[in-house]
């Protein structure tokens, strides 16, 4: 199977990032799920199959690539919280359950062939460009001053309102309008805050990379250690 070419770690353009692995373990190993995220990795405790928590280190002060944050974020939390008290003291905690549950599942399919707590991957943000599509960048004040001093103004203008907000207007086919038909940012010295500090290899940026180009990165087939479905029948 050839690799998909933002997956090239010989593209002059790829960047090397070590990311955590996400695994799921029963509340029983809930030892063993501390020591996995203490060496960097993300676990799903399960209590039951509806009843999970996400555990990731403690973020960092200061660090816009925090893959725990950007885990929560994805899950749809404006904020990861850090438990105070109880098993997960200490740790960065996502309670998690209904629509939660399925999507971490995934994310423990995706890894399960992954045997350490994190793993390096290449990632060639120009070759890719999936999270220029079907987003929701949202624009402030200081963006759209940034844009109007040298975004080409057919550009500026498309800037849409929704629900209340500046945000980048999307093509028919999903694609911010700024994208060129070669991938490239068209507007890349004033391009928003939001796509400057987008991380690559975050859960955001795979799940982006898994609708828009059909990449599962890094994982074969397989089936997770300890999953959502598994559940019912192991307990
Ligand atoms: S999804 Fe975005 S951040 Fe992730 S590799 Fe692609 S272009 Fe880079
Ligand atoms: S402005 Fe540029 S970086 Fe941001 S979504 Fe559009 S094409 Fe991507």
């Amino acid at each position: 199977m050839t690799a998909h070419p933002s997956s090239n770690p010989r593209s002059p353009y790829a960047v090397r990032k070590v990311r955590p692995v996400v695994r799921s373990f029963r509340a029983a190993f809930e030892a063993n799920a501390l020591a996995w995220v203490r060496a960097g990795g993300h676990a799903i405790v399960w209590a039951s199959a509806k009843k999970a928590w996400l555990v990731v280190p403690k973020p960092a002060a200061n660090n816009p690539e925090d893959y725990g944050k950007w885990a929560a974020y994805d899950l749809g939390r404006r904020k990861l919280l850090v438990a105070s008290k109880g098993p997960f003291a200490g740790f960065g905690v996502v309670s998690l359950k209904g629509d939660d549950l399925p999507i971490v599942e995934t994310w423990g399919i995706r890894d399960a062939t992954h045997t350490t707590p994190t793993r390096a991957m290449s990632l060639d943000c120009v070759a890719c460009g999936a999270c220029c599509k079907n987003n929701n960048v949202v624009l402030d004040a200081a963006d759209m001053k940034r844009l109007r001093s040298g975004a080409p103004k057919t550009f500026v203008d498309r800037v849409k309102r929704k629900d209340g907000r500046l945000v980048l207007t999307l093509l028919a086919d999903g694609r911010c309008a700024a994208l060129t038909k070669k991938g490239m940012c068209g507007v890349y010295d004033y391009r928003p805050e939001a796509c400057r500090e987008f991380p690559a290899g975050t859960e955001c940026c795979l799940f982006a990379r898994e609708e828009g180009l059909g990449i599962v990165d890094g994982a074969r087939k397989g089936p997770a250690l300890f999953g959502l479905s598994e559940f019912a029948e192991a307990r």
